[in-house]
């Protein structure tokens, strides 16, 4: 089954927020997309990966108004900031979210891999496999297509990332690969949409807390992931740029 962005409507879609919020031609496709993929083309056969993070609400929101018990996977890799579980769970309820799934390493494998949980430091990479990149492929062999909130904007590794891609047999989709800072702003507070509290103390992205500072002015948003570790993938996305996941 495939998913083709020269299928989608020419026509941009109906206002998300309001007349003044007309949303772009590049920025309606992906609603457009979000909304067939989750609706007809993989209805009952796609879930949500989100790190419920800095900027997770909105593409939660627009999940959330389309099919509130499409399937959210939470990657929880044991090594989150308190504020990131309090958010996920204040979130999915703000939401109305009914199928939030916690996606965890199994017990067995961490003990043997990383029984003191400093393997971040030595390795980051083997941490990310252990505690991301393989409960998330176990997680996803009951789905044909995930969607991930990526956004081009957000560094340079993700300056071309496309709308749909293909990974490991899936379909994953980015629909807000082409929107704005500005757009998401205004659509997040259009919804008067909960914010993480660590935006307010400088983290524009956050992902585990050994591995995530906040940012600094002129940045990237992604600048304070792995920062100094010359590490800028969780490998989730298979060497693509990375996601909108932990
Ligand atoms: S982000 Fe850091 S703590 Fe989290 S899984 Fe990757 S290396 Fe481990």
């Amino acid at each position: 089954m495939d998913l083709s962005i020269a299928e989608l409507p020419q026509a941009p879609l109906a206002l998300v927020s309001g007349p003044d919020a007309a949303l772009s031609a590049a920025e309606a496709e992906g609603l457009d997309l979000l909304r067939r993929a989750i609706s007809d083309e993989f209805r009952g056969r796609i879930a949500v990966v989100s790190s419920f993070g800095a900027e997770s609400a909105l593409l939660l929101a627009l999940v959330a108004e389309i099919d509130r018990a499409t399937p959210v996977l939470f990657l929880d890799t044991g090594q989150h900031f308190p504020e990131t579980l309090a958010y996920r769970h204040d979130l999915a309820r703000h939401l109305g979210l009914t199928d939030i799934r916690d996606v965890a390493p199994a017990r067995a494998d961490t003990e043997r891999h990383d029984p003191d949980s400093w393997l971040w430091h030595f390795d980051p990479d083997a941490c990310c496999a252990l505690r991301k990149v393989e409960p998330l492929n176990a997680a996803l062999a009951s789905f044909d297509a995930w969607i991930t909130g990526r956004k081009r904007h957000q560094s340079p590794t993700r300056a071309a990332l496309p709308l749909v891609e293909r990974l490991g047999g899936k379909v994953k989709i980015n629909p807000l690969a082409a929107w704005s800072p500005a757009r998401i702003e205004a659509e997040f507070a259009a919804r008067d949409l909960p914010a993480h509290t660590l935006t307010a103390h400088g983290f524009a992205s956050i992902g585990c807390a050994p591995c995530t500072r906040a940012t600094r002015a002129g940045e990237d948003p992604r600048a304070g992931r792995w920062a100094g570790r010359g590490k800028v993938e969780c490998g989730i996305h298979g060497g693509s740029a990375e996601g909108d996941v932990p």
